[in-house]
C-alpha cells in the first residue's frame, strides 16, 4: 500500500513468539510498528473474498438495502469520505471501495482491508445518527482500513492459530481455506493504541470532508448510553467506548474545527450548500 513501508531489521515480538523480520512494517501515517504475516495483497484479496460472500448472502436473504434513501445516505457520505480518505493515502485511490447497507438489528458499522464498507441498518435505527455522527462511524471505520489494522487483525488470528508453523512465516503464509480470516478479523477487538490512532485519523477525514467534528463526541455519547444491557450495541465490542476515548475526542475538536470550517467555507462558496448536520 504504502511505497515507501520499511521492513523492520530487528525482529518484533508477539504473542510470545519472535517473528522474523519482514513480520514487522513500520507504519508510514503512525510511524508504530505493525506485525505483519498477511501481506497486503493477501489481506485484500481474502477481504474481497469474504465481502461477495456476505453481500451475495444478503441479497438472497433480501436483505441488501440498495435503493431506500438511508442507502442513498451512506453512498453520498462514504464518498465525501473516501474522496479525503485517498488524499491521506493515495495508494488507497486503486482500491475498489464499496459500501452496502444492510438489514441487520445489530448496531454495527465495519470496513474491510481494501475499502469493503458495510453499514447495518440497527445502528441507523437505533442510534439514529445526524450525518455528521454516521461521517464519524465511517470514517473511524475507514481509517481502521487505511492504517491497515484489519490486516494487522488477520495476522494476530494467523499467528496464535497454533496449526501454523512458525517455518511458514519466512516463506509467506498459503491462505488457501482462510477466506474466514477475514470475518474473524472483523469480530476481535482492535487495540487500545488501534482505536486511537483511528479516532485520530477518523475525526480528521471526517473534518476534511466538512462533517463537524463535534458530532464525534455526541455520536459516542449515544453509543455509551445504548451500551449495557441485552442488545447493547455490537459495535461497542469491537470499539469499546470510554471516558478516556471521549476525552481525547474532546482535545481534538478544536485541532479540526479550522478543517471543517475550511470544508465548509469551501462548499458555500461553490454554490452549495453547506456541510454539516442537517
Ligand atoms: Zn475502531
Amino acid at each position: 500500500m504504502y511505497a515507501h513501508i520499511r521492513h523492520a531489521v530487528l525482529a518484533c515480538t508477539f504473542a510470545g513468539a519472535t517473528v522474523l523480520a519482514g513480520g514487522c512494517e513500520t507504519n508510514p501515517v503512525t510511524g508504530r510498528s505493525q506485525m505483519m504475516i498477511v501481506s497486503e495483497d493477501q489481506a485484500q484479496s481474502v477481504s474481497a473474498q469474504a465481502y461477495t460472500k456476505t453481500v451475495s448472502q444478503a441479497r438472497r436473504q433480501r436483505k441488501l438495502d440498495t435503493n431506500s434513501a438511508v442507502s442513498a445516505r451512506v453512498q453520498t457520505i462514504t464518498s465525501r469520505l473516501v474522496a479525503q480518505a485517498v488524499k491521506i493515502s493515495p495508494a488507497s485511490a486503486n482500491w475498489n471501495w464499496q459500501v452496502h447497507v444492510i438489514e441487520d438489528p445489530n448496531v454495527n458499522a465495519w470496513c474491510m482491508p481494501g475499502g469493503k464498507m458495510a453499514v447495518y441498518t440497527g445502528l441507523i435505527a437505533k442510534i439514529n445518527p445526524t450525518d455528521a455522527e454516521l461521517a464519524q462511524v465511517m470514517a473511524h471505520e475507514i481509517s481502521h482500513a487505511l492504517l491497515q489494522h484489519g490486516r494487522e487483525k488477520m495476522s494476530r488470528a494467523v499467528a496464535t492459530n497454533a496449526a501454523l508453523a512458525l517455518g511458514s512465516i519466512a516463506t509467506g503464509v498459503d491462505l488457501s481455506g482462510l477466506e474466514n480470516v477475514a470475518m474473524v478479523a472483523l469480530e476481535l477487538p482492535n487495540s487500545r493504541t488501534a482505536e486511537t490512532e483511528a479516532d485520530r485519523l477518523g475525526i480528521e477525514i471526517a473534518a476534511r470532508a466538512g462533517y463537524d467534528p463535534r458530532a464525534a463526541i455526541s455520536l459516542w455519547q449515544k453509543m455509551a448510553r445504548l451500551s449495557g444491557g441485552a442488545g447493547g450495541p455490537e459495535w461497542l465490542s469491537t470499539h469499546p467506548s470510554d471516558q478516556t476515548r471521549i476525552a481525547n475526542l474532546q482535545k481534538l475538536v478544536p485541532k479540526m474545527m479550522p478543517l471543517y470550517e475550511a470544508a465548509s467555507a469551501g462548499d458555500s462558496r461553490a454554490g452549495r450548500r453547506p456541510r454539516g448536520e442537517r
